[in-house]
């Protein structure tokens, strides 16, 4: 076996990945112990990344109006588009919209033709949707998007605070060594901020359930507590900064005036003042739950004046921490993939434009910011766009008012998108496909969280014809004429010249330097390892010279070198009866064109949920596991009902990632509002005022079967793959007239196979099982009431080798018959181990901890991610027992 050392493209932490190839071309993923952020760590989707690379979906070839082409045809099609377009309208009719799935060098190729040789800033990536406001906020207070301080200081903090961020799920690597730091120093504390009480909140000390959108007030009041308490560091705000008695005068907020607009007791609020003050090293992390707001930069900077006041920053254990969302967020960022950027950190200020025009020679740098992600699908909508080409993305189902971009994309006059699967909800208005490099094929950078850049390196041949991205836009933009400025022959070559434009008249003044890697060898690039930013020297290469920290000396990169503290003053946001909520959960990843093909990940939420407060539920009259239906003026999701006591009155959660290739009803960014942060652009995906009501099917129906399901035109529908096939949920408004032949249809199941079914007209029940021989191909259960069939027992038999008359029987009965087999829904991923399972240890007094639990049923003892569950778990006996 070959091993190839490389990074996980999921989420922002950037763990280290050791890639095994067999001879029979079987991958086995494990971590990288070497790998600085991760020190041979990796969660549930990282450990997964093998079952991910199956074939079945892939694009293996251009595709041109629905047939297959030539990459000849394709791209002088998409050249010739892309020039006529731009000469008859102008470089802005035409976009890019690219995605933090892109590697580094990829990136920069797409941001140097369209801001320096097409000339448009019409450039913008999807971490527009996560991002952005960090990266306003960062711009500023410090001058340029800096996150100051490395993963170590969230260990080496003795208070570390979570605002807005499920670390645990979102980030687990990173809060599993939160967690083991905090295991080794007990004293070191946590505080969880967030409206919901995620798995994140059981590790915490304090969990502050704020109101949604009220995240300023706290930390205004938190700038005034410190200012009244004589909590400031005088030298450092009167020697580095500016603006801190004008942000001192907007943030005026009492702790009686903080909780209420908060909606926390005034002794919670004081005791975390109390603790924040009193604690020299405190690290302030943040992530969507601050950005995706309307008012996610003044968030931002409400958190950093906090720091700057104290001089909390830059220095071990201490600083604001933006986590990001994506493998290569920064990277992106780093290359200017955001529209109101040009690369290398630099903007559209007179020195900036032409310092990167005389670095590029290009002829018409573009001379003003482009659209921003929703502005530039609106400009879509209307016309003014009418070229797009979209690179690893797929806006139809991740963007807000996601139906309206839809129409967007099929009204506009040309589509060009690059992927790995045709099977997208944007792929499918594409007039141009593009097979593109997939992960384990791609080489090039990847920068993390903490600004440490790493090499992704392909251990897997290009499949059919894919190329890879930077290949992709390199050959148009040598067809549209500009090809001795994309020279390049290798993503080192792109890498060198990225680095150089970020060393080109920097002398210090920049914080994004890579001089010192901006002359290396191919062999040095391939060999490249782990290495943080700056890089301003060969000596800064090497692996002692590790976690840089910016800002300790008080010297920030405004023109005059001082932070800056900026007014927030806050706003109560506009009362609503119900909020929706959106995010990720722990084992899926965006829209799951990876995360969705293995039956493990798909195993620990099957299909879109809603959360929904007791309170709520029955002042709606939502019952568990039934349907509800969310609904704005953009658009509307039907969706299970989860009624759980973790989640607030008036919030209603529901995660992003179901699409129309797996549940169309649970689109959940058609609901959400085109809202966007009047400073960073970035949608409000966290706040958007909803009607919520309850949905009365007439039926609710489960399926298992061998074959992918079809999706029947009907209310509520989601398909997951499950071990040896399928699962299906499904609800109607009206039952089928012929239950079998419906059955029949929705299954795939043919002529050749053996049908039981059993009918009860009277009490609304209808059961079917299906074989081929001996072997079970398909059942399918419905009812009036949400269908009460064990999950897991269902899915295991279609694993089975034959299935016995009683067997059979069992079947249509819809029952194990068996004490004990019912896992429930599955909580640890790695060993497949359900909640019924672990419940059933803990009740019986054979586990009693999380370490008992993993010692028993080993459910928690490989990535960990799990782990946190594991505990609401043991802690929810204790409480009951306690009760
Ligand atoms: Fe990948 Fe998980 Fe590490 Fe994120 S925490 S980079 S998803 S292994």
């Amino acid at each position: 076996m070959t091993e190839t050392r490389t990074t996980c493209p999921y989420c922002g932490v950037g763990c280290g990945v050791r890639a095994g190839v067999a001879g029979d071309g079987q991958v086995t993923i494990r971590g990288d112990a070497d790998h600085p952020a991760s020190y041979g760590r990796l969660c549930s989707k990282g450990s997964a990344l093998g079952e991910t690379l199956a074939m079945d979906d892939r694009l293996l070839g251009p595709v041109v109006d629905g047939r297959p082409a030539s990459w000849t045809t394709a791209l002088d099609l998409v050249a010739r588009r892309f020039a006529a377009t731009i000469e008859a309208h102008g470089p802005d009719s035409v976009a890019f919209y690219v995605s933090g799935q892109l590697l580094t060098e990829d990136y920069y190729v797409a941001n140097k033709l369209m801001k320096g040789f097409i000339g448009s800033g019409n450039i913008d990536t999807n971490s527009r949707l996560c991002m952005a406001s960090s990266v306003a906020g960062h711009r500023r207070a410090f001058g340029a998007d800096t996150v100051p301080g490395s993963y170590r200081d969230l260990e080496t903090a003795d208070l570390v605070v979570l605002v807005g961020s499920n670390l645990a799920w979102c980030h687990p690597v990173l809060y599993q060594r939160l967690i083991a730091a905090k295991a080794a120093r007990p004293e070191m504390k946590l505080v969880v901020i967030d409206p919901r009480r995620t798995v994140t909140a059981e590790g915490a000390e304090m969990f502050l359930a704020v109101a949604p959108n009220t995240d300023v007030a706290l930390f205004n009041g938190l700038l005034t507590f410190l200012s009244d308490t004589g909590h400031i560091d005088d030298a450092f705000v009167t020697d580095h900064t500016e603006g801190a008695t004008a942000a001192l005068a907007a943030a005026r907020l009492s702790v009686g005036e903080v909780a209420a607009a908060t909606g926390l007791s005034a002794e919670d609020v004081a005791a975390f003042y109390r603790l924040w003050a009193g604690t020299g090293k405190v690290v302030t992390v943040y992530s969507q739950g601050v950005n995706q707001s309307g008012q996610g930069t003044d968030k931002v900077n409400a958190i950093t004046n906090c720091h700057l006041f104290t001089g909390r920053i830059g220095r071990e254990g201490m600083g604001p921490f933006s986590v990001t969302g994506q493998p290569n967020a920064m990277g992106g960022r780093e290359v200017g993939g955001l529209a109101n950027q040009l690369a290398a950190h630099m903007d559209f200020s007179d020195a900036d434009r032409d310092r990167v025009a005389r670095f590029w020679n290009a002829p018409a740098l573009a001379r003003f910011p482009g659209l921003k992600a929703v502005d530039l699908m609106r400009a879509v909508g209307d016309g003014r766009v009418k070229a797009i080409w979209i690179m690893g993305t797929n806006p139809v189902v991740s963007m807000p008012d996601a139906d309206g971009v839809r129409a967007a994309l099929k009204a506009c006059p040309f589509v060009v998108v690059s992927d790995v699967t045709a099977r997208t909800d944007t792929a499918a208005l594409a007039h141009v496909l593009l097979p593109a490099a997939a992960w384990g094929e791609k080489d090039g950078t990847v920068t993390n969280s903490e600004r440490r850049i790493s090499r992704q390196r392909a251990f897997l041949p290009l499949p059919g014809v894919a190329k890879p991205d930077w290949l992709i836009v390199t050959e148009v933009a040598r067809r549209l004429g500009f090809g001795d400025a994309f020279p390049y022959r290798s993503p080192a070559d792109i890498f060198r010249e990225h680095a150089a434009l970020s060393a080109f008249e920097n002398e210090g003044s920049r914080d994004f330097d890579l001089s010192g890697v901006a002359g290396i060898s191919d062999a040095e690039f391939e060999d490249l390892a782990p290495v943080q930013w700056p890089v301003r020297s060969e000596a800064e290469r090497a692996p002692d010279a590790q976690d840089r920290r910016f800002f300790a000396d008080g010297r920030f990169f405004t023109p005059d070198r001082r932070g800056r503290f900026i007014a927030t003053p806050f706003a109560a946001p506009a009362p609503a009866q119900m909020t929706l909520n959106t995010g990720r959960i722990r084992d899926q990843w965006h829209t799951m064109t990876r995360t969705a093909k293995t039956p493990r990940l798909m195993a620990h939420f099957a299909e879109p949920f809603a959360e929904i407060a007791p309170a709520d539920a029955r002042r709606l009259g939502i019952t568990p596991a039934s349907l509800v239906k969310v609904e704005s003026p953009f658009g509307s999701a039907v969706i299970r009902a989860l009624v759980t006591d973790r989640q607030r009155p008036g919030s209603v959660f529901v995660p992003m990632h179901w699409t129309s290739e797996t549940a169309p009803s649970a689109r959940v960014d058609a609901v959400v509002a085109p809202v966007t942060d009047p400073v960073s652009g970035q949608p409000a995906s966290k706040f958007t005022p909803v009607e919520l009501s309850a949905v009365a099917p007439a039926w609710y129906g489960f399926a298992v079967c061998r074959d992918e399901p079809a999706f029947p035109e009907i209310l509520y529908a989601a398909r997951a793959r499950a071990k040896g096939g399928w699962r299906l949920e499904l609800a109607g408004e009206e039952a089928p007239a012929d239950w079998v032949g419906f059955a029949r249809e929705t299954l795939g199941l043919g002529p050749d196979v053996e049908v039981l079914s059993y009918l009860d007209t009277t009490a609304g029940r209808f059961r079917l099982a299906a074989f081929s021989g001996d072997r079970l191909v398909a059942a399918f259960f419905a009812a009036r009431e949400p269908v009460e069939v064990s999950r897991g027992w269902a899915v295991e038999r279609l694993a089975e080798p034959a299935t016995t008359a009683a067997h059979r029987l069992r079947l249509l009965a819809g029952r194990s018959g068996e004490a004990g087999a019912d896992p429930g829904a599955t909580v640890c991923s790695c060993f497949d181990v359900g909640v019924n399972t672990i419940l059933a240890a803990i009740t019986s007094g054979a586990a009693t901890d999380v370490a008992s639990v993993g010692k028993l049923l080993k459910a928690g003892t490989n990535c960990g991610s799990c782990r946190a569950e594991i505990g609401r778990l043991c802690d929810g006996h204790r409480v009951e027992k306690a009760g």
